[in-house]
């Protein structure tokens, strides 16, 4: 086949909401994410490493069944290996034996019974051999389909006009239904978010029998099915602190806030922003939002729709609401501040008192109420420049409920936040911070010329690199100019050329790239004289 003949082969993108990461940016991440590990080992936080996939359980119970994550975001899937009940079971769910009615009836029965009895006989072996579980779904799929099946066929076989497609239709889709309801494997997830998993984790292997508050950090990918934009990505990054433990002295929740800003300062993030604010426990915060539901009842006409939603099942995400119309309306309602029950108050207070003893702006937004279910009392959130409506670059608060709702002890309480990494590098990027050239220090291209000399600089690569300098070594012979011209390209700030006279004399030429000065060094030279550039 010519050249031309062939078929275009197929050209991969990176799919939608996720990217990579060039080389010309890694350097920037890199140091926002050294500078984590530097920053919060100061504070005594260590590192703990989660796996990026959890059972979706988890996420429903913590982060809440209502919210966007839950209801919309997640990246889901079952777990199980190859099973011929999966075929089948798709074969029911792709398939729709009432369409055959047209050409043939033998062929529409046959179809139902085929695709059904497939499944079932499937389905029972699984179960038998303990492949899969005996859930209610599982049971309501062996007693359920049959059942529909009869119905359906009694139905068919009355003859072709006595039902209609939409009659036949309900107890096929219902069929449908129950097959899709039967699990194979676990729900698994890609995670979210990663307090949960930090949480797991701490329960999981008994951190709440460690002395006093356990203070852990993490970070790496998370994943949502959000509409990508700016600042806004399905893989993002985040950096996340959490302390748990039996305390929940607002000290705490100050450090925390500390270590932030010491971090942002660290990674010299210009303009950033504290909001704080409390938004009560569940001895003050459901008269609260009762009372707020109320008032938004009152001005319900005046609301979009996803605010009208909210008021049912969420009313404090009311307040989260960027659109413009319903700002006044919002500017009006009632203040959790001035709901708050006085062990919160004073709670509040005095994480506002030793933020203070910090030395820490911060501005109150009692609008503060952040996206999550698990939430109490401190909630925060930092905003920095550069990153257009996504400018929320930080976010955290107190979850005093959480580690007991995920079967932990009960008297454990949280605090924690998450950087958003991928905004910190927009925002100091904006800001014009660029570490690329750094990383790019090519030192030494070694041009090397024949076989005594390909040896000789083999060795010497490899006593530069030990040595920590970033040697370009040429796999293949080249002539001299090409090299050169390599190195050139290469931006290398010296070429080491070793050819015959080199070897022969035991020495190297090296030539500054930049004025093209040249000399000739022994390796010892040679190695005092990089240093000293
Ligand atoms: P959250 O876990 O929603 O409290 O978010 C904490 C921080 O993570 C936010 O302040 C953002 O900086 C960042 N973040 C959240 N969702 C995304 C996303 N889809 N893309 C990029 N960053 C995000």
């Amino acid at each position: 086949m010519s050249s031309s003949t062939q078929p275009k082969k197929r050209q991969f993108q990176s799919i939608k909401g996720v990217r990579d990461i060039l080389p010309s940016e890694t350097a920037l991440w890199n140091h926002i994410e050294n500078t984590a590990h530097e920053v919060f080992a100061t504070f005594c936080f260590r590192e703990i490493r989660l796996p990026v996939m959890e059972n979706i359980e988890l996420f429903a119970r913590s982060v809440g069944e209502e919210s966007d994550i839950v209801t919309k975001e997640m990246f889901s899937f079952e777990e199980y290996g190859w099973t011929p009940l999966d075929t089948f079971r798709r074969n029911i769910i792709s398939s729709n034996p009432i369409d055959y009615r047209k050409v043939s009836l033998t062929i529409a029965v046959d179809s139902v019974k085929s695709h059904t009895d497939r499944f079932l006989t499937a389905l029972n072996e699984a179960v038998e051999l303990g492949e899969i579980q005996k859930t209610p779904e599982v049971i309501a799929a062996l007693q359920g389909i049959p059942k529909q099946r009869d119905e359906l066929l009694q139905a068919l076989q009355c003859g072709p006009n006595e039902w209609s497609d939409s009659d036949l239709g309900v107890p096929w889709n219902e069929i449908r239904r129950l097959a899709r309801d039967t699990r194979l494997g676990e729900q698994l997830c890609l995670r979210p978010e990663a307090t949960a998993s930090v949480v797991r984790a701490y329960i999981e292997h008994g951190m709440h029998t460690l002395p006093g508050n356990v203070k852990l950090y993490c970070m790496g990918p998370m994943f949502r099915r959000e509409r990508p934009q700016k600042g806004r990505y399905r893989q993002f990054y985040q950096i996340d602190a959490e302390v748990l433990g039996p305390s929940d002295a607002p000290g705490i929740d100050a450090e925390l806030i500390e270590m932030l800003m010491v971090y942002f300062e660290r990674v010299q993030l210009q303009g950033a922003t504290l909001y704080i604010n409390s938004i009560g426990d569940k001895n003050c915060r459901p008269a609260y939002v009762e009372r707020l539901r109320g008032e938004l009842q009152n001005v319900r006409d005046k609301l979009g729709p996803d605010s009208q939603r909210r008021i049912e099942t969420n009313p404090l995400r009311v307040l989260d609401s960027k659109v413009e119309g319903e700002q006044a309306i919002i500017e009006k309602l009632p203040r959790i501040a001035e709901h708050l029950c006085s062990d919160c108050r004073a709670h509040y207070e005095e994480v506002k008192r030793q933020l203070g003893l910090r030395g820490i702006a911060f501005q109150e937004n009692w609008r503060l109420v952040r996206g999550l279910d698990y939430y109490m009392r401190t909630t925060f959130e930092i905003t920095a420049p550069g990153l257009g409506s996504q400018n929320a670059v930080c976010g955290g608060g107190r979850y005093d409920g959480l580690v007991e709702m995920l079967g932990g002890p009960a008297a454990t309480k949280g605090i924690g936040f998450a950087i958003g990494t991928d905004r910190l590098v927009l925002s100091l990027q904006e800001a014009g911070a660029d570490l690329s050239v750094r990383q790019s220090g090519l030192d030494v291209y070694i041009a090397w010329f024949g076989a005594a000399a390909q040896t000789m600089a083999i060795g010497l690569a490899r006593r530069l690199r030990d040595a920590g300098f970033v040697v370009e070594l040429p796999a293949a012979e080249m002539k001299f100019g090409k090299a050169l011209g390599f190195a050139d390209r290469l931006k290398a700030r010296h070429a080491v050329i070793l050819g015959e006279d080199e070897v022969a004399a035991g020495v190297v030429t090296v030539k500054r790239l930049a004025d093209a000065k040249q000399q000739k060094l022994t390796e010892p030279e040679l190695n005092a004289y990089l240093r000293s550039q």
